[in-house]
């Protein structure tokens, strides 16, 4: 497995492309904007982009994925059902962001607690996280022991929870179950800021000692 982070939107939106090194298929999670760029670095890179993963609809992580998906006839994977409306005030969040016009989209493939998605050879378990967004899921690869935590966690703080449907108990719960419960030495890659590890957040971070 090999990993690309390609920050995108003005939020620096830790775009993922993780790329299978056994069959250079590679999967786009959260494609937020700057399409041309992220297809830039795809074709650099020179790998068979083989779906999109989507961990909530918020525009930073979403926005791109109708035009990416339409360049390279992707599937799209996640996020939860409850998301759904925000992917349909796409548009509506475009405007108040002042970013360009976001498009909705149809998941291909809804996703849900306990379900599994793959990228070529490697293999992600999906955890149902609410509380940022209400159908806000999580990527991990127990394997090279790495997780795709989108808005949930971050290094030394949480995802928000003023957002329409936002909870903040809910997200407490959602990190206690589905992430605190995970080894230390697991690594996590948020959707703004640097990587951590569950042990130096079980240690230091505030919102969850
Ligand atoms: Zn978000």
């Amino acid at each position: 497995m090999k990993v690309e982070v390609i920050p995108v939107t003005p939020f620096q939106q830790n775009c993922s492309v993780i790329i299978c090194t056994e069959t250079n298929k590679a999967a786009i999670v959260d494609p937020g904007g700057e399409v041309d760029r992220i297809c830039q670095r795809l074709d650099e890179l020179g790998v068979e982009p083989e779906k999109i993963l989507i961990t909530h609809a918020h525009i930073d992580h979403a926005g791109g994925t109708k035009d990416l998906s339409e360049k390279f006839d992707l599937p799209i994977e996640g996020p939860e059902k409850e998301d759904s409306f925000w992917i349909e005030k796409l548009s509506d969040q475009s405007r108040m962001f002042q970013f360009p016009e976001a498009k909705q989209f149809e998941p291909t493939r809804w996703l849900q607690h306990e379900d599994k998605v793959s990228v070529g050879n490697l293999e992600f378990d999906v955890k149902h996280c609410p509380g940022h967004t209400p159908g806000h899921v999580v990527f991990i690869n127990h394997k090279h022991k790495l997780i795709w935590v989108g808005d949930v966690l971050f290094r030394g703080s949480i995802g928000r929870t003023d957002f329409p449907r936002g909870d903040h108990a809910t997200l407490i719960n959602s990190i206690r179950e589905n992430l605190l419960t995970l080894p230390d030495d697991y690594q996590f890659i948020s959707g703004h800021g640097p990587v951590s590890n569950i042990g130096f957040e079980r240690q230091t971070n505030p919102y969850i000692r």
